[in-house]
């Protein structure tokens, strides 16, 4: 494949044909193409150490796919002004969600630049854009990924029962907002059923930032299964999958508030510390943990949620500051 300079927006930069097979694009340099390499149903597409800078959807790809190595410049959807950084341009992705970690904010956000509709793909090192502070080296989390589908997998067994989940939620925040142990934890949840002790140790084996991301699976497939069958859907993958796409956009909004939250305790909180870029930290500390000042909910309440714009706007501000170009 050729190196692709200098594409205008609305093209796709390499299109691969549906019956092509075993194409490999590697170190290639993408610039300035609204969607980077979209593929059509190949199998064994192999795209290695592929950056691409001012792109809009670097992958759009049905069918199998190996993709590592990639990084991403100048997301066009970030949008940086004086009032902060915004995701503009946001699509819903046809794909599973994909969830991206930000080690610069600590944000876990579904990933809109890889959208990978194919049956299997396998993913390493690759970067994505943090769409809360900007961060260009947030890193696409196949663990994250692979943790949330196989939550929706075990929660939407057929035994499994709503008052189950609501109970499952209760001690899971228990444990993220410490106070349950998290061995205390994993045992209620074993009690109520068998599958739920070994998955929320895995949550809690997988860090504090899965917290959060546990808390949004149970309380999206609550939700869910108030709404019953989700219209026209039949095949059990298909739901999953659904299903996992509005945990992880749930997850990104609880997030969201999370941040607002604590922004605003903090200026209660009369110890202001200089630097708020080390607030959303304070999101995330183990399970269990005794120096909680997160609060009981994961909700703000109705006063927090009526300035979050502003708050919103100045973390992006500070977070976002030494990133500025
Ligand atoms: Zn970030």
């Amino acid at each position: 494949m050729a190196n692709s300079e200098s594409f205008r927006p609305g093209t796709t930069a390499i299109a691969i044909a549906p019956e092509a097979h075993n194409v490999v694009i590697q170190d290639v340099l993408i610039t300035g193409s609204d969607i980077g390499i979209r593929s059509e149903g190949a199998t064994g597409l192999i795209a290695k150490d592929v950056s691409f800078r001012g792109v809009s959807l670097p992958f759009d790809i049905k069918g199998e796919a190996s993709i590592s190595g990639t990084k991403i410049s100048s997301d066009p959807k970030i949008r940086s002004s004086s009032r902060g950084r915004s995701m503009i341009g946001w699509t819903s992705i046809k794909g599973p969600a994909l969830p991206s970690y930000c080690d610069e904010c600590g944000n876990v956000f579904a990933s809109q630049n890889y959208d990978l509709a194919g049956p299997y793909f396998n993913l390493w090192r690759n970067e994505d854009t943090c769409i809360v502070c900007g961060n260009e080296h947030a890193k696409l989390s196949q663990g994250h990924f692979d943790l949330a589908r196989d939550t929706v997998r075990i929660l939407r067994a057929p035994d499994i029962t709503k008052e189950m989940l609501q109970r499952l939620s209760e001690i899971g925040a228990g444990a993220l907002f410490g106070k349950l142990k998290p061995e205390t934890a994993v045992a209620l949840a074993q009690k109520v059923h068998p599958s739920f002790g070994d998955l929320l140790r895995r949550y809690i084996s997988t860090g504090r930032k899965a917290g959060m991301l546990f808390l949004a699976a149970v309380g999206a497939l609550v939700t869910l299964s108030d709404g019953a069958e989700l219209v026209g859907i039949t095949d059990p993958d298909v739901v999953n999958q659904k299903v996992l796409e509005e945990v992880l956009s749930k997850h990104e909004s609880m997030w969201t508030k999370q941040l607002e939250k604590m922004n605003v305790q903090q200026n209660q909180d009369s110890r202001t510390s200089n630097d708020p870029a080390d607030t959303p930290n304070k999101a995330g500390h183990e399970p269990g943990s005794s120096d909680q000042k997160i609060g009981d909910s994961s909700m703000p309440d109705a006063k927090i949620m009526k300035s979050s714009r502003k708050v919103k706007n100045r973390l992006h501000n500070s977070m976002g500051r030494s990133r500025t170009r």
